[in-house]
């Protein structure tokens, strides 16, 4: 993570650091003696004393020395966006690999950083962590941190992330826990693959490794494995079918809850949504998401919150601006049955008129059934197919409603960090680079982003009925919420 310091964009007007000299285009190169790494490394370092003493470098290579009297505060700058690091990691099921040709170039970088974890929940299988890092995490307590573990038998983890390097994940692991670092695990799952006994040797050493006070794991998710139909020449890897799922869920629902009982009665082992849906079972009640719905952005509980939320949303007062709305829903094929189910309660109960339709990846392959990996041109073709399917009037919907999860601002979340290649850019814009305000003008009537909930998509259909779906800044136009996800993220 060594870099020659961390460049100041702006220097707030009386700000501290003005007072002390600092201006625009100076470098930051320690604090206390030591380097700024970057950005979290900054935070860690002016806050730990009140008083701050500065080594900078001008534009032109002259160095100087600031002392600020901060009390333990910011000094009133912006520091220049750190670089995301790069995987060391060739995982068989990479969904980078699995691209098809042709996408933007920023979309085959394979980013992976401990940073993202701590700050945004990423999940980082540790392979660019040397030593060095895991002691900087543990020193500057980023915790919790979300480890993509896989496997935890050698060999095992080796055939599952290509590299020879990274087999003992363990040591790893032990090194941030022994240092009061808290862990979020994950193990994405293929059939032959790491099932079985390997699981079950992984689900041991993590559940052992679980304890009170901190540094601890925290919890364990399993991810049914996503394939896409472009895996030339990649190694052989079995999908999870309906009947794998199946049985993954019967053997394993019953253990959720004997963890979790085993744990205070807050669920540790984790189930992600994707099971229950590819093996067409209803998702489980409440009690089998832990209180904090951890993992969530992972998958695990989005189904039964959205459920949740909806229903006390029907109830609601608000519901009624939903009364003589007709709009389509494009959702992946995975979300749809639950959407169908929500939007026919709402219709029932105020007098809308919401239509769901499940929308084929013709992108990336039908057997990627979740909304996160539509991209634009999935999305025309199920709202034209609808349309004809409806006689082709111009005005057969008020409004078209395309998943958040599917569109990407990158300027939103992770905007304290850059990758290279990626051109800024505010309007949202789906995977294969159609942008939102595209998307409308072809189809002709308002086209909005779903937002988290409802209540979000209730907000996002009044701002079209104000014009607002023509375009602009989507963050500011529309509800953030499940924007810019890491591709591949599970997300319905
Ligand atoms: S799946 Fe993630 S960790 Fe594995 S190779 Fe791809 S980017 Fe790297």
């Amino acid at each position: 993570m060594a870099q020659k310091g961390v460049q100041i964009i702006t220097v707030e007007p009386g700000s501290l650091a003005e007072e002390a000299g600092i201006r625009p285009g100076d470098t930051l190169l320690e604090i206390h003696g030591e380097a700024v790494l970057d950005q979290l490394n900054y935070q860690f370092l002016i806050t730990r004393e009140d008083e701050a003493g500065m080594l900078l470098q001008r534009p032109d290579g002259s160095t100087f020395k600031a002392y600020v009297e901060n009390g333990g505060a910011g000094i009133g700058v912006d520091l220049a966006q750190d670089e995301v690091k790069v995987c060391k990691q060739n995982c068989v099921f990479c969904f980078v690999h699995q691209m098809p040709k042709g996408f933007r170039k920023s979309l085959y970088l394979k980013d992976e950083d401990v940073r993202l974890s701590f700050l945004y929940g990423h999940f980082t299988t540790l392979s660019s962590s040397d030593d060095g890092e895991l002691d900087r995490i543990v020193r500057e307590r980023l915790s919790p941190i979300h480890v993509s573990v896989h496997a935890t038998e050698p060999a095992a983890r080796i055939r599952v992330v290509g590299n020879p390097r990274e087999g003992d994940i363990l040591r790893k692991i032990d090194r941030l826990l022994a240092g009061g670092i808290d862990l979020h695990t994950q193990a994405v799952v293929a059939p032959g693959l790491n099932d079985g006994a390997v699981w079950q040797r992984t689900l041991d050493d993590l559940w052992a490794r679980r304890r009170e006070g901190r540094g601890s794991v925290l919890s364990l998710s399993c991810v049914p494995v996503g394939l896409t139909a472009h895996r030339e020449n990649l190694p052989d890897v079995q999908d999870v079918d309906p009947a794998f799922a199946r049985d993954w869920v019967a053997r394993w629902t019953p253990e959720v809850r004997r963890y979790a009982k085993a744990n205070d009665g807050e669920p540790w082992l984790l189930l992600a949504d994707e099971w229950f849906t590819r093996a067409g079972i209803e998702v489980p009640g409440r009690a089998f998401y832990s209180k904090s719905w951890a993992q969530l952005e992972n998958g695990v509980g989005l189904v039964r919150r959205f459920l949740e939320h909806s229903r006390r949303f029907i109830q609601s007062p608000k519901a009624k601006g939903f009364a003589g709305r007709k709009v389509l829903l494009l959702t992946g094929a995975s979300f749809a049955p639950t959407l169908r189910r929500i939007a026919t309660e709402l219709n029932r109960a105020v007098g809308s008129h919401l239509r769901v339709a499940a929308t084929k990846n013709f992108t990336f392959g039908e057997t990627v059934t979740v909304a996160g990996l539509l991209c634009g041109e999935d999305l025309k073709y199920a709202a034209h197919a609808d349309r004809d399917s409806k006689g082709g009037r111009a005005d057969w919907v008020d409004a078209v409603v395309v998943p958040s999860a599917s569109l990407r601002t990158h300027t939103g979340p992770t905007d304290q960090y850059t990758l290279r290649g990626v051109v800024v850019r505010e309007e949202g814009t789906f995977l294969d680079d159609l942008t939102l305000p595209e998307l409308a003008t072809d189809l002709g009537v308002p086209t909005v982003p779903s937002g988290a909930n409802l209540s979000h998509l209730l907000d996002h259909l009044e701002a079209a009925d104000r014009g607002a779906f023509r375009g602009g800044a989507l963050g500011k136009t529309f509800h953030t919420a499940g924007l810019n996800l890491p591709q591949g993220a599970y997300n319905p």
